[in-house]
């Protein structure tokens, strides 16, 4: 029995990892759980990435799903894991490839709503070579108005000038770029990419030589929202046009795809991506990888949402009076709870794994 899609979704981490872990024991999966060595919830209990695979242990196809990279935008991937395995993605993995769904890469960032893990680190930037980390000159140059030390309304108006600034100097996307593209110098700013290898990129690796080293063939999707039109999707891939994994990626998921080194997608150029890691990981294999980016909210909101839980976190003392406020205001802006939200993105999300479980066959 199917359910209304937007059942699937859930109300927080923890309720999220109960329902994952209840539709994979009902679909007859076992799970197992990486439990973080010492981050909790926010309710004190331990966080887990937990995984689930359906199919053959020695499968030389597979399809990889990531939710939860970036923390609070978990709630998507969550409930479309959920929902897939509640409606029957066990029966549907092709004969001789397995699926490896991945829950809550970053549950930290999950249980926490925020978008970073417990050190403030990007998941999605963090991998990189931490004794030479790329340069962001442009973030260098504009930290202190990207992450104010005061979110004050005057301290706000300042730093957006100086914003505005740029963007009418350089354009709307390079501002965009120098904010988002990840930064190793500020570990008290946004899209920091950490100074370490972060745990939940360490257990990824751990995941991939665990379930998918033998694999030949690999089509991951990792779930984000964020950017974008809400309710709208975009497949991101790091490809370029004329690569053999763009074309693969268009034919699976057709206008979707937008390449984000080709300057076509809604994100900038990313560094330290985990598309990038998979295929290195990959390499001298076939792999088709692309983040499902659904929209939630006006990007100035977003953003918005990110300056302010960005200095709840490193600068307000505890107890900050405002902090409830944040908290809602951050999670509403990657988590539209509504159910119009939901059955869209749900419906991105069916489309793009059945075009995937196709290639697979
Ligand atoms: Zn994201």
């Amino acid at each position: 029995m199917t359910k209304p899609p937007e059942s699937y979704f859930p109300a927080d981490y923890r309720s999220g990892r109960a329902a994952f872990i209840e539709a994979c024991e009902e679909a007859d999966l076992g799970v197992t759980a990486r439990v973080h060595p010492t981050a909790k919830g926010p309710d004190g209990k331990p966080l887990f990435i937990d995984v689930a695979t359906i199919g053959a242990r020695e499968a030389k196809t597979a399809l990889l799903l990531i939710s939860g990279t970036h923390g609070v935008e978990g709630y998507f991937g969550s409930g479309v894991e959920t929902g897939l395995l509640r409606e029957g993605l066990a029966r549907r993995a092709p004969k001789g490839a397995k699926i490896v769904v991945l829950h809550a890469l970053n549950p930290y960032g999950f249980a926490w709503n925020r978008r970073v893990n417990e050190d403030n680190a990007d998941i999605n930037r963090n991998f990189v070579d931490h004794a030479h980390p790329p340069a962001n000159l442009a973030y260098e140059s504009l930290s202190e108005f990207i992450a104010p030390g005061s979110i004050s309304p005057a301290a706000m108006k300042k730093s957006n000038a100086r914003l505005r600034n740029y963007a009418r100097e350089h354009g709307d996307f390079a501002l965009q770029t120098a904010i988002s593209a990840g930064q190793y110098s500020h570990t008290d700013g946004l899209y920091f990419g950490g100074s370490h290898m972060a745990w939940s990129a360490a257990m990824l690796k751990d995941v991939f030589v665990e379930e998918l080293a033998h694999v030949k063939r690999l089509i991951a999707i990792d779930f984000h929202t964020g950017l974008g039109k809400t309710g709208a999707a975009e497949m991101i891939t790091e490809d370029l046009p004329g690569s053999a994994a763009y074309a693969r990626a268009k034919a699976m998921w057709g206008g979707l795809v937008q390449s984000s080194e080709a300057g076509e997608s809604l994100s900038a150029p990313l560094t330290g991506t985990i598309d990038a890691a998979v295929a290195q990981w990959m390499k001298g294999k076939e792999l088709t990888f692309a983040a499902l980016e659904v929209g939630t909210a006006p990007l100035r909101d977003v953003f918005g949402s990110l300056r302010k839980d960005n200095w709840l976190h490193t600068r307000a003392k505890p107890g900050h009076r405002g902090a409830k406020a944040i908290k809602r205001e951050i999670r509403a802006a990657f988590y539209p709870d509504t159910a119009e939200w939901k059955r869209a993105v749900w419906a991105h999300a069916q489309e793009a794994i059945d075009a995937a479980c196709t290639a697979l066959a």
